[in-house]
C-alpha cells in the first residue's frame, strides 16, 4: 500500500458508521487482510481513531492550521508507525512492509495506517481541498481533487439524492 491508499483508509474510517463489526469490515473492503480478522475489540479500538480523524478533517475543512496539526499529531503519537518487513504469507512469498506488527490485532495496523495516511494527505494537498458533504443527512468528509474545486457532495449518490429532492420541491411549487 502507498500513501494514497493509507489516506483512503483514513477517509473511509472517518466516514464509517462504526456501530457493528460488520460496519468496520465494510469500511475496510479494499483491505480484506485486515477486514477478515477484525473483531469487537478492533471496533472498540478504532472508534476513537475515527473520531480523531474527523477532528483532523473538520479542522482542515475550516482551514484551521493549528487544529489540523494538533489533532493529526495526537493521532500520530497514539498510533505510531512501527514498520515490519514481511517475506510474504503462505504460498504467496511477496515482500511487503506492514505499518505495525502484524501479530497485533488488526486495529493496531489500521490505526497507524490511517494516522499516517491523513498526515500525508495534508502534506500532499494542504488545506484547500477538504470538504464536507452538503447533503443534509450525510456529513461525510471528502477530498476534492477536481480542477475547479467545486465538489459539494461526497458521492454521486448524495448529489443525485439532493438534486432529485430539489426537483420534486420545484414541481410542488
Ligand atoms: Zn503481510
Ligand atoms: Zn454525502
Amino acid at each position: 500500500m502507498d500513501n494514497a491508499a493509507y489516506l483512503d483508509v483514513a477517509l473511509r474510517l472517518a466516514n464509517a458508521d462504526l456501530a457493528e463489526v460488520e460496519d468496520l469490515r465494510a469500511a475496510l473492503y479494499e483491505e480484506p487482510w485486515w477486514a477478515e480478522r477484525t473483531e469487537d475489540r478492533d471496533l472498540l479500538a478504532l472508534r476513537p481513531v475515527a473520531e480523531g480523524l474527523r477532528r483532523v478533517l473538520a479542522a482542515a475543512v475550516a482551514a484551521d492550521r493549528h487544529g489540523v496539526q494538533a489533532e493529526a499529531n495526537a493521532l500520530l503519537s497514539a498510533h505510531p508507525l512501527r514498520p515490519q518487513l514481511s517475506s510474504g504469507h503462505d504460498e504467496k512469498q511477496n515482500w511487503h512492509v506492514h505499518v505495525a506488527d502484524p501479530g497485533q490485532p488488526p486495529a493496531t495496523e489500521v490505526a497507524a495506517a490511517a494516522a499516517w495516511g491523513i498526515a500525508q494527505g495534508i502534506v500532499h494537498y494542504g488545506l484547500e481541498r477538504w470538504g464536507r458533504c452538503a447533503a443534509e443527512d450525510c456529513g461525510n468528509f471528502f477530498l476534492d481533487t477536481s480542477t475547479n474545486r467545486a465538489k459539494r457532495f461526497c458521492s454521486a449518490r448524495c448529489a443525485n439524492r439532493v438534486h432529485v429532492a430539489a426537483f420534486r420541491s420545484r414541481q410542488r411549487d
